[in-house]
């Protein structure tokens, strides 16, 4: 093409990028070892596997197969670093991650080209995304390392973590993963991708480089059957943080339970990206381009599924097939290519065999008139249109260019079709009234909802989803939580099994989960006295279930006596059944409004909850008595210090509220803790009140529904609360109460699926039971799930906004 054709047709040129430093340096380096200790080492089995560049098929180099004796030494390694790693000040550390941070940027462009050969992304997203983001985590992570003392008091590192990534951001998963566990005082055994290994070991020359501590970061590279599966197993191994497929996930929950590992999951996603008639349909066409033919659409948060207001579909869709026409697909080298090749042949069928299927359900399907190259794995952008909610390509993660569109009428039928999946990763609205999109995107379950944008990530915003889509975030300050723990729970042990009359075996039964409850409980009741001790009376009720705001009686028909400490019987509560827990669960649903009123509401509620325990409390401590055989004075400071917690989930209820990130970026992001959903608890047996309020308020004070389970062997103090939940205006179904045999009832709520989390507090093999019936959703903790919206509005738009309403006043 001469220079004239060129001008003339106004086609793009070739603009080549070199690849000779980046071949030189994987010449110099091959066979590629494994990175332990900051020394390469030979691999255990003596074996190496080929890295292939997926845009011509061809060998680039070979890297080390590793297997469980690599791990052996990569985790025994990172255990020695740890020793030192976990106590050197914060101070140091961030100097090391600024040290990273900027050794990458002087590498910046190997590292690009690097990306581009051994993935097959485009250079321009490897040069202008992928890299620059990577540095960017490495030093708002440094930050954090600087800041941990003073930010996150009595948190303390986990010790060696196990990081296994996936293929589609090679490098920036890494800086993912390593950024925060090594900021937070973590030693990590990380392994890439099968199919995208080089980058790492770039990365690895970058540690040495920065003289970090030999063993704060070992790489190892190899299969997913002996990397990975002996890292998750490697009883060496604190947490396991994982980002690819849902299939391996729940693999990995399976294989952690019980464990005592602590665990993140990334998974897959179909996130919906919905169009408004009154959007700008211009910006959403490149918008689109954006969500789902970015990174050849392999992208666990593409906008994969286009949904359209109904009347301005086919103006949209004309648009979007003119620039579908004009889009290049062809060597990622090349600067001014918009798709590259897919990673490899084995993920281009699966893409093909998704295409076909979708052709079988009778959608339409639209490609552009051109052919992608051959000699590689090329897919061409493809549109479905036609295309029924409920068929495979609608509901399944394709991970390839591939978009599916469908139409809606109102914003409620929007939000519907946008929630019909099992995965909950991503979001985006598009619309011009700042109104409407403010009111959908909180209603859409998904981790991030971008507004007027997509696909944008930083450092200081968490990332992370819902249901299918995992758990965990990372980023932001909520990303550290994944590498810390508070030191309380570092001591946590599990009570040992019962008597049939109900008493722990081992006597006194204490945990420290529960002698943290207590842990402060002299700051919180300072000056207050508890009356004398009181003589036993004998109460004689039959508690019934509390469900939906009722006193129902258990479907059984059964009771369970319950027993004093000497063996005596003190009263009778109902025998919970699944069918009890079915309409718990199914109350707890309908009280999902709960989650969107006010927080002012929900603080009052739990103020008002306080002041009618606070009526009775003489009666709660007697109960306590009876049941525990403690004293009264004791008994009288755990009624005291339950109301002192409801005071302050009460006043949590309105300040735990998020942030506003400023990420380098045009926009803000609005970070908003929200509730879970429904939340099925299970409460520890000493306390029998404290326990179970300690749990309950937070997790309504956050806006969940709840189904709790209370003590198996003090229930009485949990259904003598009916009538403080019954007083104090907690709207019906928030609350569900079924007494019974925990383990097997909790069992029953882990396997429910309309049941989003479980906390449980029981025994370690309840625990693991209990992990493992819950897959993926998890054992989840107490922490908040948090949601980012970038809402990416032209700056005077919002400050007019704003001014209006001022003027307002
Ligand atoms: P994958 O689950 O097959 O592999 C991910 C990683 O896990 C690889 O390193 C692999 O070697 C390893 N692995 C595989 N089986 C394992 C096992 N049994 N035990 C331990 N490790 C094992 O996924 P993939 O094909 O590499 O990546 C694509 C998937 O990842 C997509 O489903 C995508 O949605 C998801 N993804 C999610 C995110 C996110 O942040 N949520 C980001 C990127 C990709
Ligand atoms: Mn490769």
């Amino acid at each position: 093409m001469s220079v004239m054709d060129i001008f003339e047709t106004m086609d793009y040129g070739p603009a080549p990028e070199g690849a000779s430093p980046a071949l030189a340096w994987l010449k110099e380096h091959q066979p590629f070892n494994l990175f332990i200790n900051n020394q390469w080492v030979q691999p255990a089995s003596g074996q190496y596997l080929d890295s292939v560049n997926p845009a011509n098929g061809k060998v680039l180099t070979q890297v080390a197969s590793a297997n469980s004796a690599d791990v052996d030494a990569a985790v025994a390694a990172a255990s020695a670093a740890f020793e030192k790693w976990g106590k050197t000040p914060g101070h140091v550390r961030a100097r090391y991650l600024y040290a990273l941070a900027r050794q990458i940027q002087k590498h910046s462009r190997l590292l690009a080209v690097l990306e581009a050969l051994d993935n097959g992304k485009s250079i321009r997203e490897t040069r202008d995304i992928d890299i620059p983001l990577v540095a960017r985590h490495f030093y708002y992570h440094a930050g954090w390392a600087q800041l941990m003392a003073s930010e996150l008091p009595g948190y303390q590192p986990l010790g060696v973590v196990g990081q296994i990534i996936p293929w589609n951001f090679p490098l920036l998963m890494l800086a993912w993963k390593i950024a925060p566990a090594i900021a937070m005082g973590n030693t990590v055994v990380l392994k890439p991708a099968r199919y995208t290994p080089l980058t790492a070991l770039k990365f690895a020359e970058i540690v040495q480089e920065s003289g970090l501590p030999p063993g704060v970061i070992n790489i190892l590279t190899g299969e997913a059957s002996q990397v990975g599966e002996a890292l998750v197993r490697h009883p060496g191994i604190k947490k396991i943080a994982f980002t690819g497929s849902t299939d391996v996930g729940r693999s990995i929950r399976r294989a952690t339970a019980g464990s005592g590992k602590k665990l993140s999951l990334e998974l897959g996603g179909k996130s919906p990206f919905i169009v408004f008639d009154d959007a700008d349909l211009d910006s959403v066409v490149e918008g689109v381009v954006d969500a789902i033919w970015f990174n050849q659409g392999q992208v666990c948060c593409a906008g994969s599924r286009l949904l359209v207001q109904e009347n301005i579909a086919d103006r949209l869709l004309s648009k979007l097939l003119i620039r579908m026409e004009r889009l290049r697909v062809g060597d990622p080298l090349d600067k001014a290519i918009d798709i590259g090749a897919i990673v490899s042949s084995t993920q281009l069928q699966e893409i093909q065999r998704l295409v076909a299927r979708g052709v079988e359900e009778g959608a339409q399907v639209w490609q552009p008139s051109w052919a992608c190259p051959t000699d590689g794995y090329f897919f061409p952008p493809t549109l479905f249109t036609n295309v029924s909610p409920a068929s495979t390509i609608a509901q399944v993660e394709i991970f390839g260019p591939v978009l599916v569109a469908m139409t809606f009428r109102t914003p409620a039928e929007a939000v519907e079709l946008a929630n019909n999946t099992r995965y909950g990763l991503a979001a985006s609205v598009w619309s011009d009234n700042i109104n409407l999109a403010l009111d959908i995107a909180p209603k859409i379950k998904a981790g991030s909802v971008w507004v007027n944008c997509t696909n944008l990530f930083d450092a200081s915003s968490g990332f992370g989803g819902y249901r299918e889509s995992g758990f965990g975030r990372e980023g932001g300050k909520e990303g550290l939580y994944e590498y810390v723990r508070h030191a309380w729970e570092a001591q946590l042990a599990s009570p040992s099994g019962y008597t049939p009359t109900g008493r722990a075996a081992n006597g006194a039964s204490s945990s420290s989960f529960t002698d943290s409850l207590l842990a402060g409980i002299d700051d919180e009741l300072d000056g207050l006295s508890a009356p004398e001790t009181i003589e036993l009376p004998a109460i004689d009720r039959t508690s019934k279930l509390f469900i939906a705001g009722k006193q129902a009686r258990p479907d059984s028909g059964y009771s369970r006596t319950v027993y004093d400490p000497a063996g005596r019987a003190i009263g009778e509560v109902g025998d919970g059944n699944r069918k009890d827990l079915r309409n718990a669960v199914e109350a707890a649903h309908k009280a999902s409004g709960w989650a969107t009123g006010t927080t002012h509401n929900r603080a009052q509620i739990l103020y008002y909850m306080a002041e009618n325990l606070s009526v009775r409390e003489d009666e709660f401590a007697r109960r306590i008595v009876q049941q525990t055989g403690r004293s009264h004075v004791d008994a009288m400071s755990e009624v005291q210090t339950a109301i002192s917690r409801l005071f302050s989930y009460a006043a949590w209820t309105d300040k735990f509220e998020g942030g506003v990130h400023r990420p380098p970026l045009r926009g803000v992001v609005l970070a908003m803790p929200e509730a879970i959903g429904v939340i099925g608890i299970a409460c520890p047996d000493d306390y029998p009140l404290l326990g179970f309020i300690s749990l309950v308020a937070p997790a309504i004070a956050m806006g969940n529904t709840i189904v709790v389970i209370p003590s198996q062997i003090a229930p009485l103090s949990a259904t003598d609360s009916y009538q403080v939940f019954e007083t104090s205006d907690l709207p019906a179904g928030v609350v569900n109460i079924v007494t019974g045999e925990r383990d097997a009832l909790s069992q029953v709520l882990a396997e429910h699926d309309d049941v989003d989390a479980m906390w449980y507090f029981g025994t370690a093999e309840g625990s693991k039971r209990v992990e493992l019936a819950s897959l993926v959703t998890g054992w989840i903790l107490y922490r908040v799930r948090d949601k980012s919206f970038y809402a990416l509005l032209p700056r005077s738009k919002i400050s007019g906004f704003l001014m209006e309403n001022s003027c307002n006043r």
